[in-house]
């Protein structure tokens, strides 16, 4: 018996295994197709002033429009880019993009804000990333500190020379510097300590449960006066109740952005929206 159901085990994994093989296969085909045409775009969502409500910055989100009019949303092809050595192509339009948008924006006579970008760590490695960053400001025209990067605690674990070298060499070109998820991966406070860090991200899932978890509570404090007496900024993730807003707001958190503010929006929807909040910056949040 135990033999019968080894078996079938077997082959019960064997099937799955190609399944899951067969998937990421065609993903990757149509990945490659999308990149040549550069069938991807970005999603902007706001982030702002927890105490103003003032508008304070945009990160960019990948997007996978299909042809059914449906969309696939980056976890579910940026983890089969990265393993299929696909991401460095996907990386360099999102960049690009990102600052030509941004420009764009400032020529149209929007506020100035900076436009955070998100590093996937085969990116984050690559060892000329500083000089194609470099090389996309200049040729967009976008000034550096109108951009910022969002990397996550698990790129700054391996080798700590070349990984502050890399981030002095972004520092020094002026642009901005965010832990994303914050707390969610291998924490280490000596990265707060020798790496120059302008943000941190407060992860949804902690933000997601306050005030009603004391868990959750404490940890989100924390991490909001760590930021504090560091000098670096916090900014809440995930924000979708007014509770949560107070919350914020009693506990002196600088920023935030989630759906209480707005969704991540295409480019049309996010001008009109910054457009529309520069004349009542005070009003829509809470
Ligand atoms: P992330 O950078 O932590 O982005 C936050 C995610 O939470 C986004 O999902 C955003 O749409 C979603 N979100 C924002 N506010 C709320 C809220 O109030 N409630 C809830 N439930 N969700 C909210 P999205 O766009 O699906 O992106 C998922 C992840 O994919 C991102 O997490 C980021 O790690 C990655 N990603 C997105 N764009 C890129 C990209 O251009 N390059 C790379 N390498 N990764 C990207
Ligand atoms: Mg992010
Ligand atoms: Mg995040
Ligand atoms: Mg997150």
């Amino acid at each position: 018996l135990a033999k019968e159901r080894g078996r079938s085990n077997y082959q019960f994994f064997n099937e799955r295994l190609s399944e899951a093989a067969f998937h990421a296969l065609t993903v990757e085909t149509r990945l490659r197709d999308a990149i040549r045409r550069e069938q991807f775009v970005l999603h902007y969502q706001p982030q702002v002033r927890v105490d103003t409500g003032a508008v304070t910055g945009i990160e960019a989100l990948i997007r996978w429009p299909q042809e059914d009019g449906t969309t696939v949303l980056p976890n579910d092809f940026i983890p089969i880019a990265e393993q299929r050595g696909l991401i460095m192509p996907i990386g360099a339009w999102v960049l690009r993009q990102a600052c030509r948008q941004n420009r764009l924006w400032q020529m149209s006579g929007l506020p100035k804000l900076p436009m955070a970008v998100n590093l996937s760590a085969i990116q984050f490695k690559q060892k000329n990333l500083v000089s194609v960053v470099e090389q996309v400001l200049a040729e967009t025209g976008l000034e550096p500190q109108y951009l910022e990067f969002e990397l996550t605690e698990s790129m700054l674990l391996e080798d700590m020379t070349a990984i502050a070298k890399t981030l002095e060499g972004l520092k020094a070109l002026g642009v901005q510097l965010a832990i994303d998820d914050f707390g969610t991966g291998h924490s280490s406070l000596m990265h707060l300590k020798r790496f120059p860090i302008d943000k941190l991200k407060i992860d949804r899932t902690f933000v997601q449960d306050v005030p009603g978890d004391p868990d959750d509570v404490a940890i989100t404090a924390a991490i909001i006066d760590l930021a504090r007496n560091m000098g670096i900024t916090s900014i809440a993730e995930g924000v979708e109740k007014p509770e949560q807003l107070a919350f914020l707001r009693l506990r002196g958190c600088e920023e935030m952005q989630g759906y209480l503010v707005s969704e991540a929006l295409p480019a049309e929807a996010m001008a009109r929206w910054l457009a529309r909040r520069r004349g009542e910056p005070l009003t829509s949040v809470g």
